[in-house]
């Protein structure tokens, strides 16, 4: 028996998804890349709520998947990020609908739900009251209310989210390269930014023990992994929920630095996402002083406007955020920057925007993830005018996209001639190549001769493409 999983949005739902196949092997399922499989049994899905597109998307598959259910018994489940608006919804689609940090109770829940599972002969079905597999229930009847959220919302204090989510990181997680993973260190979000739904649904931060985060990562390098990326919805802030317990985030990085120096294994360390806020000169510091921590910045900026970062309750300003840049360029001059930006965000004049475009050229960042505003409904922006026009957004985003490549062409051309270290990552889209990509992740192409995936490689770089380039291994 199979499953089929899908996870949506950013590497922390991916990264979660990992541990939801854990859990479905050990029950003894094995996973399937066809959702359209006949021996998939479980389709579950780790939604996104930061843009509509991925919520439509989620409406489309659990249409065809519950177009099948009457011709085999399966199951469907739904978990991540999910609005409330969105979950009275999926629970009218969805067989289950569970947040994340559940995810333990998930064997329970299949087994009380009453699917095929692969070790159905030796559950005492009568005595746990199941249902039976041959009476599936109807669509429209999940059996697991959703109940993580912000406080505000009537749902679990911080404590016991706590509890809840330190077991959710306790599953061991079933990497999906063996070469770069995810690590979690934080769960959840205070910030409250006006545009963003992950308060609302990740609910409060909760830094994961430091202990846990270090012995996996040390584990990760034991066993070959050269790349970690700590993840958190705002990771500088870690340790701040048990300050005077548990190690600030510069602390967490220096403890990850000597376990490269201890170890004398190369591997590279990064993080996202920070706040401007929460960055210290003390974090860039202990960053310069190891290998280990790779020289890369992902900075959101969301706008170069004051106005618009105060409307998005963003909480700096942008000399705040000027500041930061110009102490990265100086304690760490070789790192790479990059950076978030929403276009169109609800009343953004044109000359604010052209403030967010004049930023883009001053700093130069290396790459910018550009995102045209849409309105979630429990983001408290959601309530603000949607005012700047479908066409108007895509006229910005195209001029931002278009400053980023004047700015990413010429200094990838630059890198022409030179020699790059580059980690190995995968195959190619080009037969015969390899991909990979430089210590401030800028992607590389690569002949496949003599290489390996996993190993680190000095290359020749022959040429470059605005967001990428190319070379031979010296
Ligand atoms: S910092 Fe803002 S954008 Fe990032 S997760 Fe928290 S609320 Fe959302």
């Amino acid at each position: 028996m199979k499953y089929y999983i899908l996870p949506f949005g950013c590497q922390m739902n991916r990264s979660d998804s990992e541990r939801v196949r854990t859990v479905l092997n050990g029950m003894g399922y094995v996973e399937s890349d066809d959702e359209n499989d006949p021996e998939v049994t479980i389709r579950g899905i780790i939604a996104c709520s930061v843009r509509q597109k991925a919520i439509d998307r989620v409406y489309g598959r659990i249409r065809n998947w519950n177009a099948v259910k009457s011709e085999r018994s399966t199951l469907t489940f739904i978990s991540g990020c999910v609005l409330p608006a969105d979950r009275e919804k999926f629970l009218k689609m969805f067989d289950l609908v569970f947040p994340i940090d559940q995810l333990p109770e998930l064997p329970d829940m299949i087994l009380h739900y009453g699917v095929p599972t692969p070790g159905a002969f030796e559950v005492p079905r009568v005595e746990t009251g199941m249902v039976s597999s041959d009476q599936p229930p109807e669509v429209g009847q999940a059996i697991i209310p959703f109940e993580i959220g912000a406080p505000a919302l009537g749902k679990p204090g911080r404590e016991e989210a706590r509890k809840r989510i330190e077991s959710f990181w306790k599953v061991k997680p079933s990497y999906t390269s063996p070469v770069e993973a995810y690590v979690p260190i934080q769960n959840g979000c205070d910030k409250f930014c006006t545009f963003c739904a992950v308060p609302y649904t990740r609910g409060r931060e909760v830094s994961r023990p430091s202990a846990e985060i270090l012995a996996e990562v040390r584990f990760l390098v034991n066993n070959g992994c050269k790349s970690v990326m700590l993840l958190g919805q705002n990771v500088n802030s870690y340790g701040l929920d048990k300050k005077g317990e548990e190690l600030s985030f510069p602390e967490l990085m220096r403890a990850v630095g000597e376990i490269g120096r201890e170890t004398e294994i190369e591997f590279r360390t990064y993080f996202t996402s920070p706040h401007p806020r929460d960055i210290t000169r003390n974090l860039l510091e202990v960053m310069s002083e190891y290998e280990v921590l790779a020289n890369w910045i992902h900075l959101p900026l969301q706008s170069g406007d004051d106005k618009v970062l105060l409307k998005m309750n963003r909480n700096h300003s942008m000399d705040r955020y000027r500041s930061v840049v110009n102490d990265i360029r100086r304690i760490l001059p070789e790192a790479a920057l990059f950076t978030d930006i929403i276009v169109g965000f609800s009343g953004e004049s044109e000359e604010q925007f052209k403030h967010t475009a004049d930023v883009m050229r001053e700093f130069k960042y290396d790459m910018a993830y550009i995102a045209r505003y849409s309105p979630r409904p429990g983001a408290a922006s959601a309530r603000w005018d949607d005012d700047v026009s479908r066409e108007e957004k895509e006229r910005r985003f195209r001029k931002l996209s278009t400053i980023l490549l004047e700015i990413t062409t010429p200094l990838n051309r630059r890198r022409v001639g030179t020699v790059e270290r580059v980690l190995v990552t995968g195959e190619d889209r080009k037969v015969g190549f390899l991909s990979g990509y430089t210590e401030g992740r800028i992607p590389v192409r690569l002949a496949a001769e003599g290489v390996g995936i996993g190993d680190f490689v000095e290359v020749e770089i022959i040429s470059a493409r605005p967001l990428s380039i190319e070379g031979r291994v010296c």
